[in-house]
C-alpha cells in the first residue's frame, strides 16, 4: 500500500487487547518492534495501554487501538483497513477476545450462552474472515486462536463455555486444512488457568468462589505474559513450521 510505513516488522492484530492475555501479547510484540493494532470495547483501557506502551518502547512503531466489538464484522474490517494503510498488510491475527460465564445449564440464563457463543465463536470467525482473503492473496499469514484446555475436555459448570472452545478447535483445524495450500498457518493456543479478569463476568457467586479455591490450590497459576510468550514463540517459527496446537497450563494444575 502506498502509505505503508517502512517498518521491517509486520503488522500484528490482537483482539481482546484491553486486559489479560491480549494486553500482555500486545506488549511482547511491541517490545519486539512490531506495529500492533489492539481491538477491544473499552476505549479508556486501550488509550491507557497505548500511552504506556509508547512511553515504555519509544523506538517501536506507535501502537494503534480501536474500540471494536468482535461481534461486529464491519467494525473489525474497518479498523484493520486503517492499520494496514499505516503499517502494511496484517501478518498475524491473534483472535483472543473471549468471555467465560460459568453456569449450570439447568438454571443458567440463556442470554449468557448467547453472549459466549457470539464473542467466543462468531467473534473468532469474524476476525478470520476479515484477514483471510488478503492472506490467501499474499500467500502468507498466521492466525492464532486463543482457545482453552476447556476446548478439548469437560469441566464442571463449563458446558456452554466448553461448547464455544470446542467450536474454536473445529474451526481452527478445518480452516488450517483448507488454507495450508496457500501457505497460511492456523494455530491453536489452549491455556489452562491464567490470572486475569476472565472469571469476574460469571454471575454465580458460588461457582466463582469454587473456581477461586481451585485456582488457589494450584499455588501458581499462569500469568498473562506466560501465554503471550508462547504466542510470540509460535509466530516466530520459520514460515514452513506450523505449531498446530499448543497446550500450556500451570505445572500444578491437576485437570
Ligand atoms: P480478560 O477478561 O482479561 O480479557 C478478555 C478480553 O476480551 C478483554 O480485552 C475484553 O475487552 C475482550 N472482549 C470481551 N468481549 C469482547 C467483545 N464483544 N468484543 C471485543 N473484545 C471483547 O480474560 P483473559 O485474558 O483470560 O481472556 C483472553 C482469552 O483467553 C479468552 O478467549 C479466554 O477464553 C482465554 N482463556 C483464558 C483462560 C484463563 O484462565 N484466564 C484460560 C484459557 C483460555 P473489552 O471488555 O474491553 O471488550
Amino acid at each position: 500500500m502506498a502509505t505503508a510505513s517502512t517498518s521491517t516488522k509486520q503488522l500484528i492484530v490482537i483482539t481482546g487487547a484491553s486486559s489479560g492475555i491480549g494486553e500482555a501479547t500486545a506488549k511482547v510484540f511491541v517490545e519486539q518492534g512490531h506495529p500492533v493494532l489492539m481491538l477491544a470495547r473499552r476505549e479508556d483501557r486501550l488509550t491507557a495501554i497505548v500511552k504506556s506502551l509508547t512511553e515504555s518502547f519509544p523506538d517501536a512503531p506507535t501502537p494503534l487501538a480501536s474500540s471494536v466489538d468482535v461481534t461486529d464484522m464491519d467494525a473489525i474490517k474497518a479498523a484493520i483497513l486503517v492499520a494496514e494503510e499505516k503499517y502494511g498488510p496484517v501478518s498475524l491475527l491473534v483472535n483472543n477476545a473471549g468471555c467465560m460465564l460459568l453456569g449450570d445449564v439447568a438454571t443458567q440464563k440463556a442470554d449468557e450462552w448467547k453472549r459466549m457463543l457470539d464473542v467466543n465463536v462468531i467473534g473468532v470467525l469474524n476476525g478470520i474472515q476479515a484477514v483471510l482473503s488478503g492472506m490467501i492473496e499474499r500467500k502468507e499469514g498466521t492466525v492464532i486462536n486463543v482457545s482453552s484446555i476447556a476446548g478439548f475436555k469437560a469441566f464442571p459448570n463449563h458446558a456452554a463455555y466448553c461448547g464455544t472452545k470446542y467450536a474454536v478447535h473445529g474451526i481452527t483445524e478445518t480452516i488450517r486444512q483448507e488454507t495450508s495450500k496457500h501457505g497460511l498457518r492456523h494455530i491453536l493456543v489452549s491455556p489452562g488457568v491464567v490470572s486475569t479478569e476472565l472469571l469476574s463476568h460469571t454471575t454465580s457467586e458460588d461457582i466463582k468462589s469454587g473456581y477461586e479455591s481451585w485456582k488457589e490450590s494450584m499455588g501458581h497459576p499462569l500469568v498473562p505474559v506466560d501465554v503471550a510468550n508462547v504466542i510470540l514463540f509460535a509466530y516466530q517459527q520459520p514460515k514452513h513450521v506450523c505449531l498446530r496446537e499448543i497446550v500450556v497450563g500451570p505445572t500444578y494444575q491437576d485437570a
